[in-house]
């Protein structure tokens, strides 16, 4: 792909020195490995998934803003390992921030500029800045597929059949192609007034960008080189199954959209080797372990939808089975575990204490089992405090304000928030701050243990063989060097008979919830009891 090579540059901007929060070792590292994925330093972090517009609002207006979301960074990383009145998070992820005629921010109208209802541009750097402070990386959405049918390319390409930017999308004449949109038959060839038809997949007001246009193409990638060059740590790459279609109506996985992704990473990695790309391929383990390309020269990471799936499924049915099986499935389709991103549900699926029907114990065992995952794990906003979200199956209800407090407001906006957020007593901050026994103590506990752990963050996993035990009772072994922690759970809701694992080691019980005895002899690791929807993390020595 010409148009990606670095003689492509020129227009590009100078990189600026990094933020404040670059870390020295980081720094050393990019000298010293190769750029395939020079630093990985999102291997040992947990990230934290942010909608913007519910987070949190500094004007009253309604509507969440950076100032709002500067102001509460303390919360999510104070920036110092020895307090612990924050969640200890330290990668965040920001959903869309370019201006949009839509609420959610998935149709830009400008990729250089931010949203002006979440602030400036200054202020936006600003919380970047207090973030890199904190030790936290910022990854924000990038939505190369489509744009926004308000957006001036668009516009323009819409004006004439010689537009500059006519050849930036895709345009048929009549008869409408007919292809169909791969998970819902929907049509994907919308008529304009000329009666001819433009492709937009999702719907008509996102029409695709035609990436194999170059000078399309060098606009998108130029536009994520603007985003690095103020210090953003990477992106999370949307739809990026869709990036290319075939003649004959092919619209997922072509390999037109592996070769960009490789050029446009190899291209950003010229000024900016640390920065992360993230895939979203919402399919398959081995469809998504694709987009790695070899080794991680494609995306370094890529969201692992069957994760989320297992887990919740594992929790909410009270079963081992889809744990065992995804985790075979991973270790199969996945070269090294590493590349993963796990997560339990994000801003398009329902809620995972929804879900889970507000069953307490099975968020926490499905919280365990998410930080004990090989690969970034990425927690969406709202769900260290059990959110269950808005009940009907609306996009908004997945994605209503944070919960700060219980008060008028939730403590998110002095003002009328954009969208309503009840929730149950007790699913607020600054309850759950105070509770010991709260999922959010959970969490914060299981982050910094994930965290201090070489093994957790970064070893390989394993699920392991169980004697005795019950159709819950589910062991997987982490390992990194000599390091190693067993994560065990039982998924049911009835205590576990005795099981015993084929594991050498002192045990050491790290953090747990309804263990009995842990013993050790000849080889052999015996639990006995593990309580209904119990778990432990325990260190071998
Ligand atoms: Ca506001």
């Amino acid at each position: 792909m010409l148009l990606l090579t670095s003689s492509a540059c020129s227009h590009s901007p100078a990189p600026t020195p990094p933020k404040s929060g670059l870390q020295p070792q980081t720094e050393a590292s990019k000298a010293a490995t190769s750029p395939a994925l020079s630093g990985r330093w999102w291997r040992d972090d947990v990230f934290y998934e942010i909608f913007v517009r519910s987070f949190a609002d500094s004007d009253g207006d309604g509507v969440g803003d950076f100032n709002g979301l500067t102001a509460r960074l303390d919360t999510l990383n104070d920036g110092d390992p020895n307090t612990h009145g924050d969640l200890g998070i330290n990668g965040i992820w920001l959903m869309p921030i370019h201006p949009s005629p839509s609420y959610h921010g998935y149709d830009v109208t400008d990729y250089r500029a931010v949203n002006p209802a979440y602030g400036t541009m200054a202020d936006f750097e600003r919380f970047l800045a207090e973030a890199h402070k904190r030790g936290i990386k910022v990854i924000i959405d990038f939505v190369l597929n489509h744009s926004a049918k308000d957006h001036p390319w668009f516009k323009d390409a819409m004006a004439s059949k010689t537009a500059k930017h006519r050849g930036w999308y895709t345009f048929r004449d009549a008869p409408d192609p007919r292809w169909k949109r791969p998970w819902d038959g929907g049509q994907v060839w919308h008529k304009t007034r000329t009666e001819e038809y433009y492709y937009g997949l999702f719907w008509s007001g996102m029409p695709d960008v035609n990436l194999s246009n170059p000078d399309a193409a060098e606009a998108m990638v130029s536009a994520m080189e603007f985003w690095l060059s103020k210090g953003v740590d990477g992106f999370r790459v949307d739809a990026v199954r869709h990036l290319f279609e075939s003649e004959a109506g092919t619209l997922v996985d072509q390999p037109e959209s592996h070769a960009f992704m490789k050029a446009a990473r190899k291209r950003l990695a010229t000024k900016y080797p640390d920065a992360l790309l993230v895939a979203e391929a919402w399919t398959d383990s081995q469809t998504v372990a694709e987009y790695f390309g070899d080794h991680g020269d494609e995306f370094q990471l890529a969201f692992s939808f069957d994760a989320g799936g297992a887990m919740v499924t594992a929790a909410k049915d009270g079963l081992k089975v889809t744990m065992a099986q995804f985790t075979q499935t991973a270790n199969e389709a996945y070269s090294d575990r590493g590349f993963e991103a796990p997560f339990l549900t994000n801003h398009d699926m329902p809620r995972v204490m929804r879900q889970l029907k507000g069953d307490a114990a099975a968020a926490r065992v499905s919280a365990a089992t998410l930080l004990a995952q090989p690969g970034t794990p990425f927690l969406y906003y709202g769900e260290e405090i059990g959110m269950q979200g808005g009940a009907s199956s609306k996009d908004e209800d997945k994605r209503t304000p944070m919960r700060w407090t219980a008060d008028a407001g939730y403590g998110f906006s002095t003002g009328k928030p954009w969208h309503e957020a009840d929730e149950a007593e007790g699913v607020d901050l600054k309850s759950q701050r105070k509770d010991p026994n709260s999922l959010w103590r959970l969490y914060r506990d299981l982050i910094r243990l994930r965290q201090e752990s070489p093994a957790l963050s970064d070893g390989r996993a394993e699920a392991l063989p169980i004697t005795g035990g019950g159709r819950g009772t589910f062991a997987l072994l982490r390992q990194q060097g000599s390091e190693r922690v067993l994560f065990v759970a039982n998924y049911h809701r009835e205590a576990a008979a005795s099981f015993s694992l084929k594991l050498a080691g002192t045990p050491e019980v790290q953090l747990q919830e309804g263990l009995g005895k842990v013993a050790s002899e000849g080889g052999v690791l015996t639990i006995e009891d593990i309580g209904p929807q119990g778990f432990a993390l325990i260190q071998l020595r």
